[in-house]
């Protein structure tokens, strides 16, 4: 570790990564930070895929789109709270991206869709591997091509600025205080999802849930920024993913692609009780407003070929099997009549493209009839964040006076008003992407102009 850079990226998600590359390539000498000992934070779990409109693989499969599409669905599924600036720039910048990441060898050539979103536009590998562990190792092995370095096991504790211009940063590694000095810094820590202090802060209603976050998921970037005069935004919207395994330890989140793929939710009754591919908003509302025994997740053999993640939850042991659907009832604990009648309703809906019951409209090209069948009992756990600090389309930090804090940029989960009230899967991925090219670009035009 030296103690001068160009660029200082704090976080090794994908945010961070992106940025860092792209920075790379432009000619600056980044280094990454990261204080856990794992690279790739919660982005590493992140399972359903990239959304982005107007893509050449969205013609490759005769699917139609529009940035105006995205834009609204995107809008509507986040309350209409969503800061309209950044939202624009999202939608329309999604497309490159995909290239972009084509272009670097990493391919998502695969389509499935999520809750709130009306046609395929989530990007995913052929593989069908879930689309974080994908990602991470992908752009980790770009920025190995680039010989970024990146460092585990340093943590920043603070940020430097004179005059509201960066100047450097403080850090610690293996109980060492370090020093570095700098122009730029990158913000790209993620969310505080993990944090119970700041949960406790901004939403004490959420104490009683888990959360999906890796440990170090604590804010600490909107923390730092904050402490040099970043305006915070949006802090008490933090979203509560509906299908959470929560039976073990660990709070493992089951893939949004397993409902896109054609999965239904029942009650203990065996029975539907939402549209599941509503918002994850009203999904997890709904399942709360159960009897307390949190939902079931129902689906195939079929639409399993279809979610690789699911032989890793079968694997450590969060599936029930059943060689038909009365078998698998009895295995769960749920109505065996019941979840027969339910499945067979189900499989008319999808033959008639008709959810007469509650109004579903995606997820719905394949039925449930081939065996065996599954399913995994969730409930909602605290999943992200959509608040953090302010930014603007450059990805510059912002003062509560609209002004900006010069060489501080900031993208992914620690930067709020993206979302509005509510993130639609795939697009945390799509945003640390976008975000992450353009927060590289502009820490590049700013060291340029300074220089
Ligand atoms: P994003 O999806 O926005 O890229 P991630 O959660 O994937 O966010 O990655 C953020 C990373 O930043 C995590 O690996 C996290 O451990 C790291 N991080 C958080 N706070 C600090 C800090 N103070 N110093 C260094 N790294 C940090």
């Amino acid at each position: 570790l030296k103690d001068n850079y160009d660029l200082v990226v704090i976080g090794s998600g994908g945010a961070g990564l992106t940025s860092a590359i792209q920075a790379r390539e432009l000619g600056l000498h980044p280094v990454i930070l990261e204080k856990m000992d794992k690279i790739g934070g919660n982005t590493t779990r992140a399972s359903s895929g990239m959304n982005a409109a107007e893509t050449t693989v969205q013609l490759d499969h005769q699917i139609v789109d529009s940035f105006q599409d995205f834009y609204q669905e995107t809008y509507n599924g986040g309350g209409k709270l969503n800061n309209v600036e950044l939202l624009k720039y999202f939608t329309e910048h999604g497309a490159l991206a995909i290239d972009w990441l084509a272009q670097h060898g990493i391919k998502l050539d695969d389509l499935t869709i999520t809750g709130g979103m009306k046609v395929m536009r989530t990007h995913r590998p052929s593989s069908l591997a879930p689309i974080g562990g994908f990602l991470v190792s992908e752009l980790l092995k770009q920025a190995d091509r680039l010989n970024i370095p990146v460092f585990t096991g340093v943590k920043v504790i603070k940020l430097e600025a004179d005059d509201d211009q960066i100047t450097g940063i403080q850090a610690v590694a293996n109980q060492h205080e370090i020093n570095i000095k700098t122009s730029a810094v990158i913000l790209a820590s993620g969310g505080f999802g993990a944090s119970a202090e700041l949960l406790k802060k901004y939403r004490p209603d959420l104490a009683k849930y888990k959360t999906t976050n890796q440990p170090g998921a604590t804010g600490d970037g909107i923390a730092l920024a904050e402490k040099i005069g970043a305006k915070l935004v949006d802090m008490d919207q933090v979203q509560i993913h509906p299908t959470v395994q929560q039976d073990t330890d660990h709070a493992y989140l089951i893939g949004e692609a397993v409902r896109g793929e054609g999965a239904i939710l029942v009650n203990r009754d065996g029975k539907r009780f939402v549209n599941e591919l509503d918002t994850r908003k009203k999904v997890s509302g709904a399942i709360d407003d159960l009897d307390g025994t949190g939902a079931w997740l129902i689906f195939d053999q079929g639409i399993r070929d279809r979610v690789k993640a699911v032989e890793f939850y079968d694997h450590i042991g969060l599936v029930k099997t059943g060689a038909s659907v009365a078998a698998l009832a009895e295995s769960t604990g749920l109505n065996a009549d019941n979840l027969k009648q339910t499945v067979e309703k189900w499989n008319g809906f999808v033959e008639k493209h008709n959810d007469s019951e509650f109004g579903r409209a995606t997820g719905m090209d394949r039925n449930i009839v081939k065996g065996p069948f599954f399913s995994i009992h969730i409930a909602p756990a605290v999943h992200y964040t959509m608040g953090g600090v302010g930014v603007n389309k450059e990805t510059q930090v912002l003062k509560d006076d609209g002004t900006t804090i010069k060489g501080l940029f900031a993208a992914g989960e620690v930067v709020g008003g993206l979302h509005g009230n509510n993130r639609i899967g795939g697009n945390s991925i799509a945003e640390i992407v976008v975000f992450g090219r353009q927060a590289g670009q502009q820490a590049f035009k700013y060291l340029k102009q300074t220089d």
